[in-house]
C-alpha cells in the first residue's frame, strides 16, 4: 500500500485492487475474487466512487435492522476479509453482531486462514468453521452454515453474495442486506435493503449510522425500516449509471 501515491486520482481504486491482490497471496481471498473487484470496480467508476444519497438510506436502514434484530450475523467471505475486516470487526461490536465466514470456494485451509485473519483484526469469535446446518434448496458445498449463526440468524448482511445464495437466504424468511455496487445483479435484487455502493465505504458508514441511532427507540428504528423504499434504491442507482455514462 505504501507503493500507491496518495495524490494518485485513482487512489481508493488502486487501494482496494492491491488489497485483494493481498488476499490472494495470504490464501484469504480466491482468485476469483479478483475478477469479482474488476466488476466491482467498474461499477463503482459509474457511480463516481461515492456514496450516492440513495445507498446512505439504505446503510441508515441497514443499521436500523441490525439494530433491532434479535440475532444479526455479519456474513464474511474473502473479498470482505481482504477490504474490511477491521470495519467488519467494528460494525459486528457496535450492533451486537455474529461474525460467520460463508465461503463459496470453501476450503479448510481458507476458512482457517480468514478466521485468523478477523481474529488478528480483533474479532473474539468466528462462526462458519462448525458448518453444522445447511441452508435449504442449495448445493451441498454453498449451503454449509453455522446452526447458532447464519442458520438461526433473523437479520444477515451479506455482501458481494452469490445470487442463488442470496436467494435461498430470502427464502428461509431472513432479512437480507445486500452489499453490492450492481444494481443489476441478482443478489441486491432479492435483497430487502440492497445497498449499491463499496464495501469500503458502505461498512463504516452503516457502523456510523448505528452508533448515531444507539439511544433511539424501537419506534423510531421500526420508521425507519418501513420508510426505506427497496425498489426506489434500486431504480435510483441504476438511474445514476446511466446519467455516469
Ligand atoms: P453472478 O451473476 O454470478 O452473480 P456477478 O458478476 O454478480 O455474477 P459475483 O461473483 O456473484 O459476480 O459477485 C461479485 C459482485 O460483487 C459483483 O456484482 C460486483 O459488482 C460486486 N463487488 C465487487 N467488489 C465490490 C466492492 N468492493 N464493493 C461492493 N460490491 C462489490
Ligand atoms: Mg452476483
Amino acid at each position: 500500500e505504501d507503493e500507491i501515491p496518495a495524490d494518485h486520482p485513482r487512489y481508493q481504486d488502486l487501494l482496494t485492487r492491491h488489497r485483494i491482490e493481498k488476499g490472494v497471496e495470504k490464501g484469504i481471498t480466491h482468485l476469483q475474487g479478483m475478477h469479482a473487484e474488476g466488476r466491482g470496480s467498474a461499477f463503482d467508476y459509474l457511480l463516481g466512487e461515492e456514496t450516492i444519497p440513495s445507498a446512505d438510506a439504505a446503510e441508515r436502514a441497514a443499521a436500523a435492522h441490525l439494530l433491532l434484530a434479535d440475532h444479526p450475523v455479519l456474513s464474511i467471505n474473502g473479498n470482505v476479509a481482504a477490504l474490511v475486516p477491521a470495519e467488519m470487526v467494528e460494525l459486528a461490536d457496535v450492533v451486537d453482531a455474529d461474525l460467520e465466514v460463508n465461503l463459496f470456494n470453501r476450503t479448510p485451509e481458507r476458512l482457517e486462514a480468514i478466521a485468523d485473519h478477523l481474529r488478528g483484526h480483533g474479532a473474539d469469535e468466528v462462526k462458519g468453521l462448525e458448518a453444522d446446518a445447511r441452508i435449504p434448496n442449495l448445493d451441498h458445498q454453498r449451503a454449509k452454515v453455522d446452526e447458532d449463526g447464519i442458520y438461526a440468524a433473523d437479520v444477515v448482511l451479506v455482501p458481494l453474495e452469490d445470487g442463488d445464495r442470496a436467494e435461498a437466504l430470502e427464502e428461509m424468511g431472513k432479512t437480507e442486506i445486500v452489499i453490492d455496487l450492481n444494481p443489476l445483479s441478482r443478489s441486491p435484487r432479492v435483497a430487502d435493503v440492497p445497498i449499491v455502493d463499496n464495501i469500503v465505504r458502505a461498512v463504516p458508514n452503516t457502523t456510523a449510522h448505528a452508533r448515531n441511532l444507539a439511544d433511539a427507540s424501537e419506534a423510531e428504528l421500526e420508521v425507519i425500516v418501513e420508510e426505506f423504499d427497496r425498489e426506489r434504491a434500486l431504480e435510483a442507482a441504476e438511474e445514476r449509471i446511466r446519467t455516469g455514462l
